[in-house]
């Protein structure tokens, strides 16, 4: 399991490094129907941990019906954007498609860093109704001392950096981020928890890695997936064309067959607020 950890965590890593994108310009499909129920003014969050720590979510409950949560990572840090400065693109407007073609609810953990450099896709992402934006940190920065090579964020900066990436997601346009936050890297420790308790966030992890970091076969990706996801799974991806080529080939094999399987795919905040008790 560390393996495969550490090879979703590369992808992180070297999306950020390619500034990674993750969305398209195209606005919401004019067809789709709006949804029928108001947003709520409040997402579901999960309750405070254990001294007041910041709550971890991983996924949610295995015994309320064939859900299952899509979440696509765009990475990318403040150093990378003389890269994207030069024409280097690795967003990944065709996943984004597919995902509206076949009417997939799904997160999309962003960075504020990505939001700046790509502020009319996070913006058309963050009022597609079919996507919800959370915070993935300003700068893809760890939160540890140790996590995979990553620099790492002072704890008396953690705060103001989730903020940062709030500002920036507001400034480009998005609207209602949700207040989730995923670690770069994944990794937490009870002093990030500590830091971050302030800022009011739901951490969220996973519990399918999806294996799409420098795969270029689809199959073996969507295989991965379909043998991970159970009721209530969180499945972390990517969308990143340069460091994760074949993943909305693989997102074209798996939600048919997760449809077949009964499964009706839903964005993190459903999960969360299920878990938390609610409807
Ligand atoms: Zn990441």
């Amino acid at each position: 399991m560390i393996t495969r950890v550490r090879h979703v965590t590369l992808a992180c890593v070297l999306s950020a490094a390619v500034l990674t994108g993750c969305g398209t310009d195209r606005e919401p499909s004019a067809a789709r129907p709006a949804p029928s129920a108001p947003v709520p003014s409040r997402p579901p969050t999960l309750a405070p941990g254990p001294a007041a720590l910041t709550p971890v979510f991983r996924n949610g409950p295995r015994t309320r019906g064939k859900v299952v949560a899509l979440t696509f990572d765009a990475d990318m840090t403040a150093g990378q954007g003389p890269r994207a400065a030069a024409g280097e693109r690795f967003d990944n407007p065709e996943l984004i498609a597919t995902l509206r073609a076949l009417e997939v609810p799904s997160t999309v953990f962003m960075t504020g860093r990505w939001a700046e450099e790509y502020p009319v896709q996070a913006r058309s992402i963050g009022r597609d109704p079919l996507f919800e934006v959370a915070n993935h940190s300003y700068s893809h920065y760890a939160f540890t001392e140790d996590c995979y090579g990553l620099p790492t964020v002072s704890a008396d900066r953690m705060r103001s950096d989730v903020e940062r990436a709030y500002a920036a997601f507001r400034k480009a346009g998005v609207r209602d981020p949700m207040p989730y936050f995923r670690f770069p890297g994944g990794c937490h420790d009870r002093k990030a928890l500590k830091a971050l308790a302030p800022a009011g966030v739901t951490a969220v992890q996973w519990d399918v890695v999806g294996g799409d970091a420098f795969a270029t076969d689809a199959d073996a990706v969507a295989r991965q997936v379909l043998q991970g996801v159970r009721p209530g799974s969180v499945v972390v991806l990517h969308c990143t064309r340069s460091a994760a080529p074949a993943t909305e080939r693989a997102v074209r094999r798996v939600v048919p067959e997760l449809r077949e399987r009964g499964y009706r795919f839903v964005k993190v905040s459903e999960l969360i607020g299920t878990a938390d008790g609610r409807p």
